[in-house]
C-alpha cells in the first residue's frame, strides 16, 4: 500500500567542514582551574566560515585533545589537509584557532564533512501513519550542525516519545508527531534565521527574518564587551530560554546602545564575568588564564552549567567557557 510522503523543507547550505585533532599539551595546553573550553565561531556575512575549537577527553593513548573544525557554505570548500586548515584558520582569525592549527600537534588525519542542506520533514501533516513506525532525531529534522542542536533536539524528542507513550499506544504517532513538532518549531528557526543571514544562502528571507538577523549581527558585535547580552545570548542558543528573551528591554536596550568596538582586553573581561575564567590566548599572543570568581551578572544556574560567552574582536569568535 502506498502512503503519502511528508512534506518536507530544505535549506541548501552546501556546507563543509575541515576538521582534526591536535594535543592539548605543552604550549596548547589550558591553564590552571580550567578543563572544559570551547571557541564558537559566530557566521556573519563579513565572516562567513565557521570556525570551532573544543576542548576534548583523552584519546586511547592518554593525551588530552583539542578537536578543530572549520568549514565553509556554498562550495567555499577548505581540503583535508593541515595547510589548508592552517589557512583557514587565519581567515577566520580567531586566535585559539591559529594557535591550536599552527602550534599544536596533530593527531592522526585531517578530515572533511559535508552536508548539502537543512531538512525538515512535516509528518504531523500526515493524516495517515504506518502502525509501529515513528520517526525521531534527524530523521525528523537534520540541523546545520554549525548550531549544535540536533543531540540536544533529539534528547528532548525522546522525552516527548515517553510522556506519549505513558497515554498508550492509540494514535501514537500523530500525537509523538505534533509535541515533537512543537520541540522543533524554535530551534529550526534559529537554525533556517541563522542560515540565511548569510548571503551565499539562496533562499527567501522575508522581511521579519531579515529584521531579526540584522538585530542579532547586532548581537554579535555588542556581546564582546557586554557579558549581560553574552549570556542572554548564550542561554537562547543553548535553548535555555526562547529568543523572545533577547528583546526584554534589559538586553534590547544594551544591543541598540552599546558599542561595537572590540578589543581582546574586552572580550577577556565579558568572558571573566560570565563564567569567572580568562581566555587564554589573545591576538597579541599573550595568555591570560585562570579561574576566577563568577560575576554577579552569571545567574547561579549558568554558573553551574557553566555557560558563559563572549565574542572575539575580529566579531567572528563566541567563547563559550565551561567550568
Ligand atoms: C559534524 C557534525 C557535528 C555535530 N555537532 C553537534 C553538536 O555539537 N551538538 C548537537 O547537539 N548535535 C550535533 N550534531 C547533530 C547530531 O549529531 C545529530 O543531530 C544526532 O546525532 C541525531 O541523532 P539520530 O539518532 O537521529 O541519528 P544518528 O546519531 O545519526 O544515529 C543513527 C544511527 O543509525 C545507524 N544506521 C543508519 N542506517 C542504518 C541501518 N540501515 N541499519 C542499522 N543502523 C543504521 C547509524 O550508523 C547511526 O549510528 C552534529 C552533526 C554533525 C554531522
Amino acid at each position: 500500500m502506498t502512503r503519502k510522503q511528508p512534506v518536507e523543507q530544505r535549506v541548501d547550505i552546501g556546507i563543509s567542514y575541515t576538521s582534526a585533532y591536535f594535543r592539548r599539551t605543552g604550549d596548547c595546553a589550558l591553564g590552571p582551574g580550567l578543563d572544559k573550553v570551547a571557541a564558537f565561531g559566530a557566521v556573519t556575512n563579513a565572516q562567513p566560515r565557521p570556525g570551532v575549537v573544543i576542548a576534548q577527553e583523552r584519546d586511547a593513548t592518554g593525551y588530552p585533545r583539542w578537536v578543530v573544525g572549520v568549514g565553509g557554505f556554498r562550495g567555499d570548500h577548505a581540503e583535508a589537509t593541515l595547510e589548508a586548515l592552517r589557512e583557514r584558520a587565519r581567515d577566520i582569525a580567531s586566535p585559539e584557532l591559529v594557535k591550536i592549527t599552527h602550534d599544536g600537534a596533530l593527531i592522526g588525519d585531517v578530515m572533511r564533512y559535508q552536508m548539502p542542506h537543512s531538512q525538515r520533514r512535516r509528518y504531523k501533516r500526515l493524516r495517515r501513519l504506518p502502525e509501529g513506525l515513528l520517526a525521531m532525531g534527524d530523521s525528523i529534522t537534520s540541523f546545520n550542525p554549525i548550531y549544535g542542536q540536533g543531540m540536544t533536539v533529539a534528547a528532548c524528542e525522546a522525552l516527548v516519545l515517553r510522556q506519549q507513550l505513558s497515554r498508550g499506544l492509540a494514535g501514537l504517532g500523530q500525537r509523538l508527531f505534533r509535541a515533537a513538532a512543537k520541540v522543533i518549531d524554535i530551534p529550526w528557526q534559529l537554525a533556517v534565521g541563522g542560515d540565511l543571514s548569510i548571503d551565499a544562502v539562496p533562499d527567501p528571507r522575508p522581511l521579519p527574518l531579515r529584521i531579526v538577523n540584522a538585530y542579532v549581527a547586532r548581537i554579535y558585535r555588542v556581546a564582546p564587551h557586554d557579558p549581560v547580552v553574552s549570556l542572554g545570548f548564550q542561554r537562547v542558543v543553548h535553548m535555555l530560554d526562547q529568543p523572545a528573551a533577547l528583546f526584554a528591554p534589559r538586553i534590547l536596550w544594551r544591543v541598540l546602545r552599546g558599542s561595537v568596538h572590540s578589543r581582546d582586553a574586552d572580550r577577556s573581561q565579558a568572558l571573566r564575568e560570565c563564567v569567572g575564567v580568562d581566555l587564554w590566548w589573545l591576538a597579541d599572543g599573550s595568555r591570560a588564564v585562570g579561574p576566577h570568581h563568577a560575576a554577579p551578572c552569571c545567574r547561579r544556574a549558568d554558573a553551574r552549567r557553566g555557560i558563559g560567552h563572549a565574542v572575539a574582536s575580529s566579531g567572528s569568535v563566541a567563547v563559550n567557557a565551561l567550568r
